[in-house]
């Protein structure tokens, strides 16, 4: 399956000059990467003017390039000030939305029901949801558990094929100390049992899962390579063009399809 590399540009840049100007710089960097898709998720007030940039025809085999969003509300429409809807995400051209950011359920005080709500809304509309689950140094795997579970409660069959679970261990977004493969293969197999117990085989072994956390592009083949996970989710690096590019082309390889046993 195709790589999937997600930038999460979190609330940067703080110009649209700037912003504009690393979106063409990873834009051209990226053209000639194979077997990958590249997801860049600016800021809200950014998306409506990125969005032109992203072209809709590009050859299957080659990156395509892809708009998403951080964050969005759990309805459609109404009388929700401040809040933005998937519906006007996707009406602007995202593809993808993040939901579930440990930053956000720590800032934001977001929690399992309402990321659950979010993603109903997400799927209604056409949209891909990258859900995050991630701990905190010293906890273990029920949290990730109860995240996963909570998060993806009422989520039928049908739909599970436009989610992507991102593992971000609290620990090491943005400290510079990623996480070792080795946890990150056991999250990695410990994600797709779960789905295999709830939704079968096709869906287990089909799961895009992304790693993220402190990745840059000395460390972030060996995830792909090493810790079962299919694609990554960047934050700090991607700020950087040539670094975020230098990361897609690293990871520019089919990753395998889990077989469950
Ligand atoms: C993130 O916030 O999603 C993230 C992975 O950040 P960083 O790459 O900076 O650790």
């Amino acid at each position: 399956m195709k790589s999937l590399i997600v930038a999460n540009w979190k609330c940067n840049p703080t110009s649209l000059k700037k912003a504009k100007r690393l979106f063409n710089l990873i834009k051209k960097g990226i053209k000639s990467i194979k077997n990958t898709e590249v997801v860049i998720c600016p800021s809200f007030v950014h998306i409506p003017i990125l969005g032109a940039f992203v072209s809709t025809r590009q050859k299957a085999s080659f990156c395509r390039l892809a708009l998403g969003s951080q964050d969005c509300f759990w309805e459609g429409k109404g009388a929700f000030t401040g809040e933005i809807s998937p519906l006007m995400l996707k009406d602007l051209g995202c593809r993808y939305v993040i939901l579930g950011h440990s930053e956000r359920r720590k800032y934001l005080i977001e929690t399992d029901e309402m990321i659950n709500k979010k993603m109903k809304k997400v799927l209604e509309f056409g949209l891909k949801s990258i859900i995050c689950i991630g701990e905190k140094k010293g906890e273990g795997f029920d949290i990730l558990k109860s995240q996963l579970q909570n998060g993806l409660k009422g989520i039928s069959k049908k739909n599970i094929k436009n989610i992507i679970v991102a593992y971000e261990p609290i620990f090491a977004i943005g400290t510079g100390k990623s996480c070792s493969l080795d946890k990150v293969l056991s999250v990695s197999l410990f994600i797709r049992k779960m789905i295999y117990k709830k939704y079968g085989r096709t869906a287990a072994e089909n799961l895009k899962i992304l790693y993220g956390g402190s990745i840059n592009k000395e460390n972030a083949k060996s995830y792909i390579t090493e810790a079962g996970v299919n694609g990554l989710l960047v934050g700090g690096a991607s700020l950087k063009a040539d670094e975020f590019v230098a990361i897609a082309k690293r990871c520019g390889i089919r990753t395998k399809i889990s077989k469950i046993s």
